[in-house]
């Protein structure tokens, strides 16, 4: 795309009213805009970003069996008075009447109209197990959305859940759900640790959750450097639980949580199957969330430098950053065109600024903006038919033609 038609303005200064750095960060290179405390706009490039990682997330979450479905956020109450939530959650749940005086609410999440929705549709053992995921809004009266993206009034969530006949189909899902949750964080360039964590009201066991270490981070953890594991300060014994070994208090972010739910929400909502004898049993189920505008914070809170953003290459809202250079002559436009279409047909995704800009704020911007690999065509680089080449997160710059660039970026990702 060429920058001279994308929407994009980057700030001259952080913003005033904005403590958390992610969010410093993501306002002033134009990624997102705050309308109010914890709800953010998305401008083209931020959604790009967001986009990505919700391609991650679906490949991962489709490869584990997911079958993609989309829940409403506007739900009656009836549906949620069946679990009793309707008033546990009122703190944080967004509850209001209708005009014609019906009591309605936001989804904070959706364990009772999944199970709701899967009443009449798994009826037997030889409907389980079954697996449905959404990414979808959240609405949640977050007392403090100081956090930026970390913690968003609105937000989008992936939401999984499986059903199962049994312990051993629940267990053996739930493993395989961990390995996905860790490719998707790695994908995204986070490296989370498996924490365990209070089960809720759900279960006596504990959930897991994946947690990446910050020092913005609002949970507690205590790690254990060896197991590479961790616990949540909020359940952790001394010591670590695998090796007995000793454990380091770190601050860090939740970016996923995944839950045994055990029969908690199929009971109450009549999901009941038949097993191979015949009987009637409640579904067990479990769930699974990812947090899609809080990953993308926790990735800009540890991906950047004094700068801007660095962005890991996967999620990056383009992969490569081509800047034309100096005084715009005609021969050099020409080149730059040359090398934005070579670029493009090569697979590479490309920004092209092309705007008539001084150099010194071409390259400012685009450090601030953070896209993984700078390629410059100036009229020096022109003379010798060659780009200047720069990753986002090195030092060196080289000169390359524009072939060996292409062979170079496919070789690296
Ligand atoms: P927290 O303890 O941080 O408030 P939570 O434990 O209530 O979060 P869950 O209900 O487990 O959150 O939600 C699943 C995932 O959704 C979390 O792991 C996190 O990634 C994300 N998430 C939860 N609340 C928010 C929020 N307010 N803004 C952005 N993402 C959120
Ligand atoms: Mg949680």
């Amino acid at each position: 795309m060429k920058q001279s038609e994308l929407f994009l303005k980057v700030q001259k200064d952080f913003p005033k009213d904005e403590v958390a750095e992610n969010a410093r960060l993501l306002i002033r290179g134009g990624y997102v805009e705050k309308l109010m405390a914890g709800v953010y706009s998305f401008l083209p490039l931020g959604l790009r970003v967001r986009e990505n990682v919700m391609r991650v997330i679906r490949e991962e979450m489709n490869a584990l069996g997911g079958n993609e479905i989309l829940l409403p956020a506007l739900h009656p109450k009836s549906v949620w008075e069946k679990s009793g939530r309707w008033k546990t959650l009122e703190p944080v749940m967004y509850q209001f009447k209708d005009h014609a005086g019906k009591e309605v609410g936001l989804g904070a999440t959706h364990e009772e109209v999944i199970a709701n929705l899967a009443c009449g549709k798994i009826e037997s053992y030889a409907d389980l197990p079954k697996a449905l995921y959404q990414i979808q809004t959240k609405f949640r009266d977050e007392p403090r959305a100081k956090s930026g993206l970390l913690r968003g009034r609105e937000f989008t969530m992936k939401d999984l859940y499986s059903f199962h006949a049994d312990e051993e189909s629940l267990n053996e899902f739930y493993e395989r759900a961990k390995e996905a949750y860790f490719n998707v964080f790695s994908r995204c360039g986070l490296t989370a640790l498996l924490t365990e964590a209070s089960g809720g009201d759900f279960s006596k066991e504990y959930s897991h959750e994946f947690q990446v270490e910050s020092p913005v981070g609002e949970d507690r953890i205590m790690v254990c450097r060896k197991c590479r594991i961790a616990q949540n300060a909020e359940v952790a014994k001394e010591t670590c639980p695998k090796c007995g070994g000793k454990t380091e208090e770190a601050n860090a972010i939740e970016v996923g949580n995944i839950f045994k739910l055990g029969t908690r929400f199929s009971e109450p909502a009549g999901l009941f199957f038949k097993d191979a004898s015949g009987a009637q049993k409640p579904v067990i189920m479990a769930s699974y969330g990812i947090g899609v505008e809080r990953l993308i914070g926790a990735t800009v809170e540890v991906h950047h430098d004094l700068m801007g953003i660095v962005w890991p290459e996967e999620i990056a809202p383009f992969r490569a950053h081509l800047l034309s250079v100096g005084k715009k002559s005609a021969g050099l436009q020409k080149f730059g065109e040359e090398v934005y279409s070579k670029l493009t047909s090569g697979g590479v995704e490309t920004l092209y600024d092309d705007r008539d800009a001084p150099p010194g704020e071409k390259l400012f911007e685009a450090d601030f903006i953070g896209i993984p690999w700078r390629v410059i065509v100036s009229e020096k680089t022109l003379k010798e038919g060659k780009v200047e080449v720069k990753k986002r997160s090195e030092e060196k710059a080289e000169l390359m033609n524009i072939e060996e660039f292409i062979k170079k970026f496919k070789v690296s990702s």
